[in-house]
């Protein structure tokens, strides 16, 4: 058969030489990442054989084998999964398809001769690559599930791997690592020690729910021995929390959510009851790169009695809550259930309530009890958690009682609504905000003058979620929320009378400039005004208390309304 050789994209030539100048101070996490993809595809192959019976291939015996050669070297990490396709073969492997992957690329470039470069490359999944980190080179051979013919993919982790079809591949798909030179002087990492692998995966892959086998090297003249099964193959979520480590559970999440960093934080919920079900939900400590993309893919896994349904499946947490991660194992669903019948179940809907609720007071404790882990929290994921106070009514004021927002009070220290209103002056009857692009941009505005000098505090807004959230929320514990650069604003009650004895003075005064100003403006703007709020600038632009700005406009419309 021919054997074809291409060149790997750009991007995945940039990852490979970071694998095999081996960057990773833990390089034992390659094992890891194979056996998860092992993993995957056993779970993708059960699911397409539920879906379709008449698939041809052989689900009676779904596991994941490992295989040491001593002599020659060679780890092979096999599974009798879903395979792929040549085509497919030459898509997944050959390129980098994931978003996330190129901009910590790009990151790590600007990085490069700083200090930062190492800390960076320890967060990122680089999954099937790592491989070249104990590998000079790498042979996968794979044959998609219901086709006949399968690929042998090869590379050294240079400029070029080959591609070749062959007639005898076994169904799933096989990844044979030709270990990299032994290295006396470090015991370590000699991957071909059957006692090291089996550390390495009751360490990093326990809880994989398919049977992870050593196969042993068989003996000359020998029968060979039976395979071991070396993970316990426990569901994590189903057992109980005091029987599993945080390291246990940060292994799970690093599988489910191909981020190689520990997440912020665990939550746990057993339902019992007419409808049971077991949840095991990650708050990941750092917002994925593309959160506040279209094609961002949101949700958690589902099972069904143990039986892994699907990824991403979004009925179970709302959009704003879309950063979670995690597992839920339903009992009384269908294996059949599809997506469109999850979004109108009302079983599901109880259970994203439930859900939401969990994660939600789960954040309260966390503010309660550690102000840096939540400020990080809201860091990360604040933005995303505001559009909750317009699309979760029933939420609300849960959500509020999280939120934080930059204040003229501090520089640095966010303020809750409670605190602010805690601050608010005698005679103060509405919680002042300012709301456009940047911090900085808005401090300086001459909206601000007034406030500044009454020394009035004002929340500083500048995501785009702001504008429409302060509208829906209208106000918090009877005061209004109101903005500082939209209607007549009197900061000053008590003095009224002789400022209004004064304006109309004043109004009189400048009647004539008004009036020209009106009439050379007439095609922009609605009214030209004599203001109080202003101390130093000359003139600013306020629109009418219930305009939409441009910003809020454009918001309504991505939200479909
Ligand atoms: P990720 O697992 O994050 O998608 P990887 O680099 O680990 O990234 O794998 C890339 C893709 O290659 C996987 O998404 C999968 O489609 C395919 N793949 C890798 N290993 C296997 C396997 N053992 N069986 C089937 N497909 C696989
Ligand atoms: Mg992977």
């Amino acid at each position: 058969m021919t054997t074809e050789t291409f060149e790997f994209q750009v991007e995945a030539r940039q990852l490979l030489q970071l694998m095999i100048h081996s960057v990773y101070s833990n390089k034992d996490v390659f094992l890891r990442e194979l056996v998860s993809n092992a993993s995957d595809a056993l779970d993708k192959l059960r699911l397409e054989k539920l879906r379709d019976d008449s698939l041809d291939a052989d689900v009676s015996d779904l596991h994941i084998e490992l295989h040491v050669d001593k002599e020659a070297r060679t780890l092979t990490v096999r599974d009798n999964g879903i395979g792929m396709s040549y085509d497919e073969v030459g898509q997944l492997i050959g390129t980098i398809a994931n978003s996330g992957t190129a901009t910590f690329l790009k990151e790590l470039e600007e990085a490069k001769e700083g200090a930062g470069a190492e800390g960076l490359i320890g967060q990122f999944g680089v999954g099937f690559y790592s491989g070249f980190m104990a590998a000079d080179e790498v042979t996968l051979v794979t044959r998609r599930a219901g086709e006949r013919q399968g690929t042998r993919w090869t590379s050294r982790g240079e400029a070029t791997y080959t591609l070749e079809r062959v007639d005898d591949a076994p169904q799933g798909t096989s990844v044979t690592l030709h270990l990299k030179p032994a290295d006396p002087e470090n015991q370590l990492h000699d991957y071909t020690s059957e006692w090291k692998i089996r550390e390495i995966v009751k360490r990093y892959s326990d809880f994989i729910t398919w049977p992870i086998r050593m196969v042993p090297e068989a003996k000359d003249g020998e029968d060979a021995p039976e395979p071991e099964t070396l993970n316990s193959m426990k569901a994590l979520w189903a057992r109980s929390r005091d029987e599993v480590s945080d390291d246990e559970y940060h292994e799970l999440y690093k599988h489910i959510s191909h981020d190689w960093r520990e997440p912020l934080e665990t939550i746990r919920l057993q339902a019992e009851g007419t409808f049971e079900y077991q949840a095991l939900l990650f708050v990941p400590s750092h917002a994925p790169h593309d959160l506040f993309t279209r094609d961002f893919k949101r949700g958690v896994q589902l099972y069904v009695k143990r039986v892994f349904i699907m990824d991403d499946c979004e009925a179970l947490l709302p959009p704003y809550l879309r950063f979670v991660k995690g597992v839920v194992d339903a009992q009384d669903l269908s294996l059949n259930v599809s997506r469109e019948i999850l979004q109108q179940d009302r079983h599901i809907r109880m259970m994203q309530r439930r859900l939401t609720k969990k994660v939600l007071s789960t954040v309260k404790e966390i503010k309660t009890k550690d102000a840096d882990r939540y400020a990080t929290f809201w860091r990360e994921f604040g933005t995303a958690l505001k559009e909750g106070l317009v699309t979760d009514s029933e939420n609300r004021d849960a959500i509020l009682a999280v939120s934080s927002f930059a204040t003229t009070h501090s520089d640095d220290e966010p303020t809750t609504l409670a605190q602010y209103v805690e601050r608010m002056k005698d005679g103060q009857d509405d919680i002042w905000f300012i709301t456009g692009e940047s911090r900085q941009s808005i401090e300086n505005s001459p909206h601000m003058e007034a406030f500044r000098d009454k020394g009035i505090e004002v929340l500083l807004l500048t995501d785009a979620v702001d504008e429409v959230w302060v509208d829906a929320v209208g106000e918090y514990e009877g005061k209004k929320l109101r903005s500082v650069t939209k209607g007549e604003i009197d900061l000053d009650a008590e003095g009224e009378e002789k400022a209004g004895e004064e304006r109309e003075k004043q109004a009189e005064e400048y009647a004539g400039l008004l009036g020209w100003m009106r009439e050379r403006l007439q095609e922009d703007i609605k009214e030209v005004r004599l203001s109080t709020r202003l101390t130093v600038s000359p003139a600013c632009i306020v629109s009418d208390a219930h305009d939409l700005t441009p910003a809020l406009e454009n918001m309504y419309r991505a939200m479909g309304q």
